[in-house]
């Protein structure tokens, strides 16, 4: 074996060249994932950090044995580089980043679906990029030397940089979270966008996720059934489509008085659509929104949506196979509530692998297999499409063909320059929600159903619209109306209309809050049961109007909830002791 020569060293002695050549080639592995994921666009800058940062715990054993650089940098290069090839084929496939939604949907995929992936996405190119990765990383390793520090030294450099890099961090996440396992997994995030550790991390995370989600699911099977329930469509043939979207506030659509042009799909369907004016949701985020929306919890019974039936076991009772495509993320920790709502569905298509929220993902992906659902053979059907919508950050939500509004025009005169690109994306976003709801209505119509397709989002958004124009996003301790305000509408087919009633003009301005959304949902459905109340049915002539509570319902400091009704735009909002 060859002996290894000391050089270029600075006058102190050391070897910083070396030791450069060697960070390259452990970062190199992680890098040129992160590298191409930057070149792209497709997400934030966080992760290109942690990267850098993470592989910098390699040259602890370098240094400490130096005399084996070679053999240790070759066993530990092939298990980077085994990792960096599996993320960075995915990459090339899906232009995203590896996580544990991969794992969870190749544990979930038969064989047969992930042959059809490799045939689907095959390309020369990728051997060629292949064979070009590995070689650049075989050409990094010839570079490696050893580099010598007396042994003292050595050690005390090595444990630095294993404080710095690991302990360091673990302890200050420690520190920070109440609980051992909320801190370790703090810490899991930070370290995720390095190899191997992001296979690790993603493996970890997966059997917790199904640790928590087969208690979920386990408790929600104990949920007892409707009682009496009875169904006028019983053996006739429907299908029914609820349509969930995302941070999209009904202020910011033209169909709603926006002045803007941001929906004009839906704006050419209007006189097919029953658009009510006065919905707003419960709580401005995701989960705990529908876990309202989805159940018969709400404000005041928060707790329910644990021991009642969903509108998706609910439509299971009365016959319906049901099916749940989402565009969300699947399996982060905490979609894990979405996830079990999804898995009491018959049927499942999930299209979201992205680790970070902030990554190019667009819903156009739901109209395929949405149509697939239309097709199915089952005479009665649900399907539930849960999409990304207008989520931030809105420059991921749409492609290029849809940045249309670029500059002032229809744009309040509050708005900073510097506000002014994100208040623009969030148009464009809303602009491509148009295409894919109006597309999802089109297409349903198109197969001559009988039944009707509700949309609604999950919450609103503020995207510098209210009063001072300076909120972005949302905040339940901070409520503004545009994080309330959502878009409720709904479409029925000429064989529904033939034998329902479906005239709601006396109902479009009613004040409703779609934390009570499974009793019109039901109501619309022609289903009856013992929980049904009718005097929360938006639809129902026995509508009664009830105060629009939002806020924290597990606030119990202040234990207050406020009538958003009562929230003036200007004034502070007003309290509603509870
Ligand atoms: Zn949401």
């Amino acid at each position: 074996m060859a002996i290894f020569k000391r050089s270029a060293k600075t006058p102190s002695g050391f070897d910083w060249a070396g030791l450069a050549w060697m960070f390259l080639f452990f970062w190199y592995f992680s890098g040129i994932t992160q590298l191409l994921i930057q070149l792209t666009d497709t997400s934030g800058f966080a992760g290109f950090r942690q990267a850098f940062v993470m592989s910098g715990i390699w040259l602890a054993p370098m240094l400490i044995f130096p005399r084996k650089t070679r053999v240790i940098a070759a066993v530990i290069g092939v298990v980077l580089w085994a990792c960096s090839m599996a993320s960075l084929g995915y990459f090339f496939i899906y232009q995203q980043e590896f996580s544990q939604s991969v794992i969870f949907i190749m544990f979930e995929s038969n064989v047969s679906e992930a042959g059809e992936y490799m045939t689907q996405y095959f390309a020369w190119w990728i051997v060629l990029a292949f064979i070009a990765h590995t070689a650049f990383a075989i050409f990094l390793w010839t570079r490696l030397r050893p580099v010598y520090l007396p042994r003292g030294r050595a050690w005390v450099m090595a444990t630095a940089l294993l404080v710095a890099i690991i302990g360091y961090p673990l302890a200050k996440q420690m520190a920070r979270h109440d609980d051992v396992a909320s801190g370790f997994e703090a810490f899991e995030s930070r370290i995720e966008p390095a190899v191997p550790w992001q296979m690790l991390v993603a493996y970890h995370r997966y059997t917790q996720q199904l640790d928590s989600m087969q208690g979920m699911l386990t408790s929600s099977s104990n949920i007892a059934p409707l009682k009496n329930l009875k169904d006028q469509q019983a053996n006739l043939p429907t299908t029914l489509v609820l349509v969930i979207g995302e941070s999209t506030n009904r202020g910011r659509m033209h169909l709603y008085g926006y002045p803007r042009d941001t929906t004009p799909n839906l704006d050419a369907l209007k006189d097919q659509l029953q658009v009510f004016n006065n919905v707003i949701t419960p709580r401005p985020y995701t989960i705990e929104a529908l876990q309202q929306v989805l159940t018969f919890a709400d404000e005041e019974n928060p707790d329910l949506y644990l021991k009642t039936p969903s509108i998706v076991s609910v439509m299971k009772q009365a016959g319906y196979k049901t099916f749940w495509i989402t565009n969300q993320q699947t399996m982060t920790k905490r979609n894990t509530m979405l996830t079990t709502f999804s898995e009491q569905a018959d049927e499942q298509v999930y299209l979201n692998n992205n680790r970070n929220q902030n990554a190019a993902q667009y819903d156009g992906d739901v109209i395929e297999p949405f149509n697939k659902a239309l097709a199915d053979a089952a005479p009665r059907k649900l399907i539930v499409v849960h999409l990304l919508g207008t989520h931030m950050s809105y420059q991921y939500r749409y492609p290029k063909t849809f940045d249309k509004f670029t500059d002032r025009t229809g744009v309040p005169a509050g708005v900073r320059d510097d506000q002014l690109p994100t208040y623009n994306s969030y148009d464009n976003a809303v602009l491509y929600n148009d295409f894919v709801v109006s597309s999802l209505i089109k297409d349903y119509a198109r197969t001559d159903p009988n039944g009707f397709l509700l949309y609604l989002s999950d919450h609103g958004e503020d995207v510098f619209d209210s009063a001072g124009h300076s909120t972005l996003g949302r905040n339940e301790n901070k409520p503004t109306a545009p994080m309330y305000t959502i878009p409720f509408m709904a479409w029925a087919s000429p064989k529904w209309r033939a034998s329902h009633d479906w005239n709601f003009t006396a109902a479009l301005d009613r004040p409703y809050s779609s934390s009570h959304l499974i009793h019109t949902w039901a109501d619309l459905a022609g289903l009856s049961f013992d929980e049904l109340d009718r005097s929360k049915s938006l639809v129902s002539d026995s509508f009664k109007v009830r105060p629009l509570m939002i806020g924290n319902p597990y606030e119990r400091e202040q234990k207050a909830l406020i009538d958003f009704s009562l929230m003036k735009p200007k004034a502070a909002p007003t309290v509603v002791k509870q």
